[in-house]
């Protein structure tokens, strides 16, 4: 049973409501101190991290049941981005795993037979059929690479120091291919060795194991494993922030391995870029006269930290036996994106209230999206009205999942900013 693993973090909630909330010293105003946007769109506590452990430990203890429930415990389940502020907040004070109890929810639900959602069904079909989330033919994958003369590492004897992987969203979503194709512009430029898996480039599953359908999500993993093995590079770059979190932190949980132990590094395309830039292989040229503001993703930011495998027990006090070195949110890439945007000439990077750990998730990320799309909008709107807030006219982000929610979220509030990625201001500047 899914749940007995987390049994102590559950039963520990002292209910302090701490999980809600920003940092006490964080806050800069009382409009945007709240970080669980499934609490500000659900209202009741059982919506919250501390509801949910309250939820986990009544089915542990058997004075809750699903068949009675079912609808209502799945609705506070999944209508969650598993954003991870709760647990970022939690550990302030508990040192709780809030993301292990909310994980093993959707494990249990999946485990039990009510989930995987009919929303989710989709995209787990989609990748068993076409290998991407997006029920699109495999051999359109690397459309975008067309004329651009990047290698395809899936062909015998091609290799490369570095494979860029691209991603469903960025391969195959109208308008999202800007990002791959400013990529490999950028690569080329810095002179990088690198290139791509082609066509047979495989979903990363994150979907899979953020929806807890563990069996699909290891299914999955082995074919990556396997194919990234087969291409002998040692370094995976990404643009997509959920791709980047599941090959290094997530494919290294599901070996019980350290991130540091697998076989290959992942870098974010922020932090490469920046290497990049400090190492002298990137010089912009041309002034980008805006005022922006940077939203980090979530699984960048608090989720965006290595795996580091520990085993053993709780003890008094809640100590650990041997001791554990836990994720706290704070490790994340905050400053790679940041440093980036500094160093473009003329762009003005202005903060919004909660960043880094403290961020405001954009509402679209765990599957919320797609199973309840009102709760992501709102998330979404949230999250522009504090970006207005900032004085910035465009948000800048590093994800297609934030930047196709956000752009719903100014659509519907009727506002006039704009949303773009990273890398659009970066290709400005070099002049490429
Ligand atoms: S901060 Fe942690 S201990 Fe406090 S209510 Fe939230 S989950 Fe429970
Ligand atoms: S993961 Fe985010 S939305 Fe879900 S309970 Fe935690 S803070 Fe709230």
């Amino acid at each position: 049973m899914a749940l007995e693993k987390i049994a102590y973090d559950a039963e520990h909630c002292q209910r302090c409501s701490t999980c809600k909330w920003s940092h006490l010293w964080e806050i800069k105003s009382h409009r945007f101190s709240r970080n669980c946007p499934s609490l500000v769109y659900g209202q009741y506590d059982a919506y919250a991290a501390q509801g949910k452990n309250d939820i986990a430990t009544g089915l542990l203890k058997g004075e809750l049941n699903w068949e009675e429930h079912k609808d209502t415990l799945l609705e506070v389940i999944y209508r969650c981005p598993v954003c991870a502020a709760c647990d970022t907040n939690c550990k302030r004070i508990m040192d709780l795993d809030i993301i292990g109890v909310l994980d093993a929810l959707r494990e249990e639900a999946c485990e039990k037979g009510y989930a995987p959602l009919p929303a989710h069904k989709e995209f787990i079909t989609s990748i068993n059929q076409y290998d991407n989330v997006w029920k699109q033919p495999r051999t359109r994958r690397a459309n975008w690479a067309k004329k651009m003369g990047v290698k395809d590492l899936s062909k015998s004897g091609e290799t490369a120091e570095v494979l860029y992987y691209v991603g469903c969203t960025y391969a195959y979503k109208p308008g999202f291919d800007t990002v791959p194709k400013a990529t490999a512009k950028i690569l080329q430029k810095a002179g990088i060795d690198f290139g791509i898996l082609g066509a047979k480039e495989v979903c990363c599953g994150g979907i899979s194991d953020n929806i807890g359908d563990i069996k699909s999500f290891k299914e999955i993993a082995e074919k990556n494993l396997g194919m990234f093995k087969s291409t002998g590079a040692k370094k995976i770059i990404t643009n997509c922030p959920g791709c980047f979190m599941t090959f290094s932190e997530k494919y290294a949980r599901i070996q019980s391995i350290d991130t540091t132990a697998l076989p290959y590094t992942v870098q974010h395309s922020t932090q490469f870029i920046e290497e990049l830039i400090n190492n002298g292989k990137l010089k912009f040229k041309k002034n980008v006269n805006k005022q922006i503001t940077w939203h980090d993703p979530c699984h960048l930011g608090r989720r965006g930290e290595g795996y580091k495998h520990w085993e053993g027990k709780r003890t008094d006090y809640g100590l650990f036996e041997p001791p554990r070195d836990m994720n706290r949110g704070a490790n994340g890439v905050y400053d790679a994106p940041r440093n980036i945007l500094k160093a473009i000439p003329g762009l003005k990077l202005v903060e919004m209230e909660r960043i880094k750990e403290y961020s405001w998730c954009c509402g679209s990320g765990g599957g919320a999206k797609s199973a309840y799309p009102d709760f992501a909008l709102a998330t979404a709107k949230e999250r522009v009205e504090e970006a207005e807030a900032s004085g910035a006219g465009t948000i800048l982000t590093s994800c297609p999942w934030c930047e196709a929610n956000l752009t719903d979220g100014i659509d519907g509030s009727g506002s006039k900013m704009k949303v773009e990625d990273i890398l659009d201001v970066v290709i400005e500047a070099l002049d490429i």
